[in-house]
């Protein structure tokens, strides 16, 4: 029976071309196939490090139709490496659908780490670790936007967002109007490259910031919004995650008593977060 290649996910600089490991540019240099965002961009990076091999062009705009062709150069014998413009590739980035089309195929797909714009910034930014979470790209249209605002609101872990340079002043002006005024943030911009720079307080303390200098406006995001203050009264998560289950089947005062029972909680506090769910 023919061995089955691998498909091998390599992380590439975010800015810093020596940021890459040993074990990416040996795996980049051995496969007979790189499949990369952008063939012209990845170039540079396959000549600072005199890299010859083939590179086709994986976009989100070709990525479900070169699927198969992909798996079946996979599955006669041919290893392949992905790579994205920066970064961890699928991390805002193509490759979910080649990446999921190898798992359900049994093909092999190894992971070559490396550097990721999320975690460089979470690991200086002086924010919570222990608990995060990364939404990506934020949404575009201003409702939506709002939304995810409002869904962060009153997390417990630090969020996490990739921001474009021509919003990062619109979504601090909306996150002054949505969130607490006093809720900290990190703006963590251009990461690894030689105007790095991070910048910790309030969203319209960033704002100023921002206004200070020109330059600030340009360049690569990351967006680090602190976790919501802890309230006096706040319920423990199991007893929400209770509640919430009960208030599928019983009326909002019966589910209150249960719950406060439980838990020795205060049955007005758990009738009362009932009612913000409405
Ligand atoms: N796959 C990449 C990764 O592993 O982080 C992310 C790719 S996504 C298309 C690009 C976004 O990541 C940028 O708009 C920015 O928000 C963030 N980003 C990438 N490189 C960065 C850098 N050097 N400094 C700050 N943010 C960066």
């Amino acid at each position: 029976m023919a061995t089955h290649g691998q498909l091998y996910i390599v992380a590439t600089p975010i800015g810093n071309l020596n940021d890459i490991t040993h074990r990416a540019i040996e795996v980049l240099q051995n496969v007979a196939i790189i499949a990369a965002e952008d063939t012209r961009h990845s170039a540079r990076l396959l000549q600072h490090y005199a890299i010859d091999t083939r590179m086709i062009a994986l976009h989100e705009h070709n990525e479900v139709q070169k699927k198969s062709w992909l798996i079946e150069q996979l599955q006669s014998g041919l290893d392949i490496a992905l790579i994205s413009d920066a970064g961890t590739p699928l991390i805002s980035d193509p490759g979910y659908p080649l990446v999921n089309a190898c798992r359900d195929a049994g093909l092999r797909v190894t992971p070559i780490p490396g550097a990721c714009a999320v975690i460089t910034a979470l690991c200086a930014s002086g924010l919570p670790t222990d608990a995060f979470q990364f939404l990506g790209f934020l949404p575009v249209k201003h409702q939506a936007r709002e939304n995810a605002f409002k869904a962060v609101q009153g997390s417990a872990c630090t969020s996490i967002f990739y921001e474009a340079p021509r919003r990062i002043k619109d979504t601090l002006l909306h996150i002054n109007e949505v969130l607490e005024a006093d809720r900290q943030l990190v703006i963590a911009k251009e990461l690894t490259k030689s105007f790095e720079q991070f910048f910790k307080g309030t969203a319209q303390q960033a704002v100023a910031w921002l206004e200070e200098e020109a330059q600030r406006e340009k360049g690569e995001f990351v967006l680090l919004l602190a976790p919501a203050k802890k309230q006096e009264g706040d319920l423990p998560a199991e007893a929400v995650q209770l509640m919430q289950a009960l208030l599928a089947e019983l009326p909002a005062k019966k589910a209150a008593a249960i719950v406060a029972e439980h838990y020795h909680l205060k049955k007005n506090d758990l009738y009362k977060y009932s009612l913000s769910l409405k």
